[in-house]
């Protein structure tokens, strides 16, 4: 049984390349959790969706059609658009993941050796070290000031900027680096981001006063002139160190997408998109849910094994009128979610690690994997049969391109998402996403076709899902 190829379908290049652009232009403007946050705020403003803190704020109830987001610790972010249905025949739910693989700046992270100054670093997420040596990058973040102030920090995007860069050994001196495993080869303490390599200015009366970190002290000055903080400020800090640049078009015939953080911005960003994009009132209650933390387990206040997504849903259903916790169990339960994560694209270079007749292909459409998990199904959501019928009559009827796969060779590895979390209400929930190579790299590819036919699948999912006699 093979798949059909999603480019032997299409009859327009407008629409895919249209979407491809919007996508880009979205990477380039949210490459942490916390941008994805600002960018998904304002593309849900400009599409109506009006902020749930308002709302309960201003003590108003909700009707069908009515949309709302909310922004949580900005982090996280789910919006809704409200259902004709009663809430308790469930909702359609798309979900996805913001964060991403990079390296972050430790919390006291300063320090100078040999006239060079550094942030230390300790990793986030599943990297391979080495890949992030001798490139381009760049930080993202905040500081917040001990008085509450939020600095936002950009450096190293924009043309004039500078960036930065962790220094690799060369070649020459090399003999014992390359006996190494890769694993060892670049170590976590070793990711030490180089910034600098100026000493201070000092006063002619100054001179003989003993400074062993000239160099330091410098960017000290420079970011207190730059952001008004201090080094202490570190202290409370996020910085997230990731590629400089922008992503590109792939390949002569631009027909994939080289990018950062493909893993999961390029289903989070379609499954936002089908949202905001809806008109009209729906059916069910529609939801998206872009959570923060899945590279790390889905752990903290902003994962998904937090109880925000419950609780602001109970907020919701309260706007509704309805304050009962039956309600809400009932909501949950009786849902439907596509949870997208992507998808390990089948590498022809690496084909061993595949098994090529369940493996995900680029440019093969949107990928459904009924389960996940590494080592005999652990750790899987195994999506029930009944639904994943309910989910291929939804594509063929949509006409969307669409495939299966498994992760990997089977005893090779595997992964988690956050289906099996989302699972817990007893809710029907499939992982699917966009096949993607070099996952975890810097520097990641996806297909753009496969891109758009997530952005149809998702458009067709909130429309057509429904509850299942379960
Ligand atoms: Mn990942
Ligand atoms: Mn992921």
């Amino acid at each position: 049984m093979e798949r059909p190829v999603a480019w032997t379908k299409v009859k327009n290049d407008e629409p895919i390349n249209a979407f491809a652009e919007d996508y880009k232009a979205f990477l380039d403007r949210s490459k942490t959790e916390r941008e994805c946050v600002s960018t998904s705020v304002e593309l849900a403003e400009s599409a109506g969706f009006v902020n749930l803190k308002t709302v309960l704020r201003n003590g108003q109830k909700l009707k069908a059609g009515d949309r709302v987001y909310r922004n949580w610790m900005n982090k996280s972010f789910m919006a809704f658009i409200v259902g004709s249905r009663p809430i308790e025949e469930g909702m359609n739910i798309l979900g996805a993941h913001i964060d991403s693989p990079r390296i972050d700046v430790k919390q006291n992270p300063l320090y100078e050796d040999a006239g060079l100054a550094y942030l230390d670093t300790h990793y986030y997420g599943g990297i391979k070290k080495y890949q992030w040596v001798a490139m381009p990058l760049a930080l993202h973040g905040v500081v917040v000031r001990k008085d509450g102030t939020r600095i936002p920090v950009i450096v190293g995007e924009d043309a004039g900027d500078p960036v930065f860069c962790i220094s690799d050994l060369l070649p020459h001196l090399s003999q014992e680096q390359m006996e190494k495993k890769a694993a060892k080869m670049i170590e976590g303490e070793a990711l030490n981001l180089l910034i600098g390599g100026r000493p201070i200015a000092k006063e002619e009366n100054d001179k003989d006063k003993k400074d062993k970190k000239p160099v330091t002290e410098n960017i000290v000055a420079l970011l207190r002139d730059r952001y008004g903080m201090e080094e202490e400020d570190f202290l409370s800090a996020e910085l997230e160190i990731v590629p400089a640049g922008q992503a590109r078009d792939l390949g002569f015939d631009r027909s994939m997408i080289l990018g950062y953080g493909h893993d999961d911005r390029c289903c989070a960003y379609p499954s936002l998109r089908a949202l905001t994009d809806f008109s009209g009132v729906p059916a069910y209650t529609l939801c998206c849910i872009l959570t923060d933390k899945e590279e790390i387990g889905s752990v903290g206040a902003t994962g998904m094994a937090s109880h925000f997504f419950e609780n602001v849903t109970a907020e919701l259903i309260a706007c509704l009128g309805k304050t009962d916790d039956l309600t809400l169990r009932r909501a949950l339960l009786e849902s439907r979610m596509l949870s997208s994560d992507v998808s390990a694209g089948f590498d022809p270079e690496y084909a061993s690690a595949f098994e090529k007749k369940n493996a995900a292909y680029l440019g093969r459409g949107i990928c459904f994997n009924k389960f996940t998990g590494s080592r005999g199904k652990s750790g899987s959501n195994d999506a029930n049969a009944e639904y994943i019928a309910l989910i291929r009559r939804i594509m063929d009827d949509a006409e969307v391109c669409f495939q299966t796969a498994e992760l990997g060779r089977v005893d090779l590895g595997g992964g988690g998402t956050i289906a099996f979390l989302c699972s817990k209400y007893g809710m029907n929930v499939i992982d699917s996403g966009i096949p993607v190579l070099s996952m975890h790299a810097p520097w990641e590819v996806i297909s753009k076709v496969d891109l758009y036919e997530g952005y149809r699948c998702y458009n067709a999912f909130l429309t057509g899902a429904e509850p299942l006699e379960n």
